[in-house]
């Protein structure tokens, strides 16, 4: 089955020529084909993007906000259809997390449509009693998305498709190739919604070319990225002067204080690796644990390991997926050894299972005793790893935490919560959650990195969002005087 692009309201296969397979992670089985779009496409899609904004400018946010819930309501008719395709091609479990991510979907559109309506206009008190200023908000314009592929169309629903819309951009999409397949079927539902042609279109292709071209393309008013740092930062350059949402990698400490519950820190460090098979900007990428707490942190940590099903995705009992792609693959397998290698020791899982229909069943790990220096401490690994790095005395953290330059989330576990509090006002990260693993996140809540990090620049989610992907148009009016004779 070909997965085609979305361009001026239109089906399109591309030259026919040019497609790719779509391989699934779990069988390695073709499920479909998808296009490469050239960079001819893509400017095509901005420029029908571009004459179609006056038009989505001028609704009025009551207008944008009803076509937000019809979007909504098209997504939950075809709800189980597309985290099918979601899970065949990503590899994530179906029960336990595709469906999640599709409801994230839904929700999404229809908090943007709630939100819009009242982030009012505001009127600006001035020091001329003869005139008024008025501050309003306005859709930037055509707005370039490129999203990643670890949550495919939950990440390019809540972070930018539903609030860019409320806010009255159009959207060219750009989706990672790996994930083009479940694009492309969420854009049914949009279709299905009666979005006006020219609103969201989607290109399908490498994202060095027509991702590229719409970052640079002249008609393009602003840019929207979730993926990698090096790829962030290519294209901060690229865009030159159009605002820029960045959200980049992640490798946050979780810090296990002498005082936690360490049932209840366990219980949230499993969820935190090995949600989506590790594969999260958010996920617990290293746990830094006090001495005292760290033997029965490792034992907790590795009975619970035991516990995670790692198997086929559209098997109930399945609790993890295989990883995506074998670039995560590898990394994990390069890390694990690199820090045994430095004197790590692992305890649970370790290996890719050799006994699977594809080399990308990688087991839920945890590794002990890492060393500082260790790749898995210092940099994002993006895979189902637990690293346990020991700390004797709580004032190493701020080195121990500074050992990677990541400032997208953290987590403090501690069963002081006035203190951990203070803690997490003084933590120089996106997001902290006390008690809760670093990727506990709800569509409304506001999700980026500290500024000046490698982890991007900006807020994501609900309103946030919103704001982002909008901008402000004063106009000030003398109410009488020469100029109104
Ligand atoms: P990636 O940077 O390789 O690709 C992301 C997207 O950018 C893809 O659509 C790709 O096609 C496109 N792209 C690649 N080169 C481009 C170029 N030169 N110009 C324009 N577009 C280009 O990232 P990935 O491997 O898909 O995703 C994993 C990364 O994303 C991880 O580092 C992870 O931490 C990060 N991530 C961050 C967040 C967050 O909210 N901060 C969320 C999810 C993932």
């Amino acid at each position: 089955m070909m997965y085609p692009m979305y361009i001026d309201g239109a089906w399109y296969s591309g030259d026919g020529k040019h497609v790719k397979d779509v391989i699934s992670p779990a069988t390695g089985e073709t499920i479909g084909t998808i296009p490469t779009g050239t960079r001819e496409d893509a400017d095509r899609a901005v420029r029908a993007a571009h004459r179609a904004a006056p038009s989505l400018a001028a609704m009025t946010v009551f207008e944008r906000a009803e076509l937000c819930q019809r979007i909504a309501d098209a997504i939950a008719a075809n709800k189980e259809e597309l985290a099918k395709v979601l899970s065949m091609e990503h590899g994530k479990p179906y029960h336990t997390e595709a469906l999640g991510e599709v409801e994230a979907c839904i929700t999404s559109f229809r908090e943007a449509a709630e939100q819009i309506k009242w982030m009012n206009s505001e009127i600006i008190p001035l020091r001329d009693p003869n005139k008024r200023a008025f501050a309003y908000r306005r859709p930037r314009g055509v707005y370039g998305v490129i999203t990643p592929w670890n949550f495919p169309i939950g990440c390019a629903s809540a972070y930018y498709l539903a609030p860019g819309l409320a806010a009255g951009n159009t959207i060219v999409w750009i989706p990672a190739p790996s994930t083009a397949a479940v694009a492309s079927r969420f854009m049914r539902c949009l279709e299905e919604a009666g979005v006006p042609k020219g609103y969201v279109n989607l290109v399908i292709g490498e994202g060095a070319v027509v991702g590229d071209a719409v970052v640079v393309h002249e008609l393009t008013s602003a840019v929207a990225f979730t993926g990698s740092t090096p790829t962030g930062n290519t294209i901060a350059s690229r865009a030159k002067a159009k605002p820029c949402l960045l959200e980049l990698g992640g490798n946050g400490p979780s810090i296990v204080l002498a005082d936690a519950d360490l049932e209840k820190a366990s219980d949230a460090l499993i969820r935190g690796s090995f949600a989506n098979a590790g594969q999260i900007c958010t996920s617990t990428e290293r746990v830094l644990v006090h001495e005292a707490v760290a033997d029965k942190l490792a034992e907790l940590l590795k009975a619970k390991t035991a516990a995670v099903t790692l198997g086929d995705p559209f098997d109930p009992g399945t609790t993890m997926g295989p990883v995506h792609n074998r670039i995560v693959a590898e990394k994990v397998v390069a890390q694990v050894e690199d820090a045994v290698r430095k004197g790590a020791k692992v305890i649970a899982g370790g290996n890719i299972q050799a006994d699977r229909p594809t080399a990308l069943y990688v087991e839920p790990t945890v590794v002990d005793h890492v060393s500082v220096d260790a790749l898995i401490n210092t940099d994002e690994t993006f895979g189902p790893v637990i690293p346990l790095i020991r700390f004797q005395d709580e004032s190493e953290l701020p080195s121990l935490i500074a050992s990677s330059p990541y400032r997208l989330s953290a987590a403090i576990f501690s069963d002081n919560v006035g203190r951990a509090m203070s803690m997490a006002e003084e933590l120089n990260f996106g997001f902290v959650h006390v008690n809760e693993a670093g990727n506990y996140w709800e569509t409304q809540i506001p999700a980026g990195g500290t500024s000046g990090s490698p982890s991007g620049y900006g807020r994501s989610g609900g309103k946030w969002s919103i704001e982002e992907m909008s901008e402000i148009r004063t106009v000030i009016v003398t109410l009488s005087g020469e100029g109104n004779r």
